[in-house]
């Protein structure tokens, strides 16, 4: 097992950084000492982008995923592109336009659990499409009540900032865990809990992908759906841009 120190916990607006190969696993994944390159997790996709080398050269990174464990993360090269050495020192870029879509749209997701308090038991954050299901039987929701109760929260411009709490608070109050199938994972000491609005005023739930540091970074967003999957469950799908006439 490799420890990764991921850059991108604290410092989400990082763009690169140089890091040296600690090694490259069986299938072609490049293991760094640390890195700006989100892992796929959480339901928020792997960052994509590229390695710089000292003789200028240029290698594309098409994924990036966790490895053997949470902590090891590793990033996957497009096909056909060369390996870097062992102990080498590269330069890393990810594709920022790309994140902070993700960023944007990861943020909206924790807004849209704050108004539809129900447990969640799948996400998916896409660039231009997002997806919660709730353990919801009967959605007595709109698209439209969702979408103006959202802006609201985005026009309100709530900070969004991250809180390192111990396992006996998380222990204290089991609302904080939003989804039905997914624990923050225990035995690790200190969970990061990810909070909007002045004293969490808004939400706080455990997290550990990457958020806007205000929701008025967000910008304008809509419910483009809300499916019924199953009795006891409905998707939410969240779009950028203004809720559709008709
Ligand atoms: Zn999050």
């Amino acid at each position: 097992m490799t420890r990764t120190e991921a850059l991108f916990r604290d410092k989400p607006y990082l763009t690169s950084t140089e890091a040296a190969v600690l090694g490259i696993n069986d299938r072609g994944g490049v293991i760094l000492d640390r890195t700006v390159f989100y892992a796929t997790s959480g339901g928020q996709p792997g960052d994509t982008g590229r390695f710089l080398r000292s003789d200028g050269s240029r290698i594309a990174v098409a994924a990036t995923v966790t490895g053997l464990t949470k902590d090891e993360i590793v990033h996957v090269p497009a096909a056909g592109e060369p390996l870097p050495e062992v102990g080498e020192t590269l330069k890393l870029e990810i594709d920022w336009d790309r994140r902070y879509r993700l960023m944007r749209m990861h943020t909206a997701c924790h807004l849209l659990s704050a108004i539809c308090p129900f447990p969640i038991t799948g996400a998916s954050v896409g660039e231009e499409d997002s997806r919660l299901d709730f353990d919801l039987p009967d959605a007595g929701f709109t698209k439209e009540g969702v979408t103006e109760e959202l802006m609201a929260l985005v026009a309100a411009d709530h900070p969004v900032f991250t809180r390192l709490i111990d396992e006996e608070e998380l222990a204290a109050n089991p609302s904080l865990v939003k989804s039905k199938n997914v624990r923050p994972p225990a035995g690790t000491g200190r969970i990061r809990l990810v909070c909007i609005g002045e004293g969490s005023s808004v939400d706080s739930q455990p997290c550990g992908g990457t958020h806007v540091g205000r929701t008025g970074e967000i910008g304008e967003i809509h419910i483009g759906k809300i499916e019924k999957k199953g009795r006891e469950n409905r998707r939410f799908r969240i779009r950028f841009g203004p809720l559709p006439a008709g």
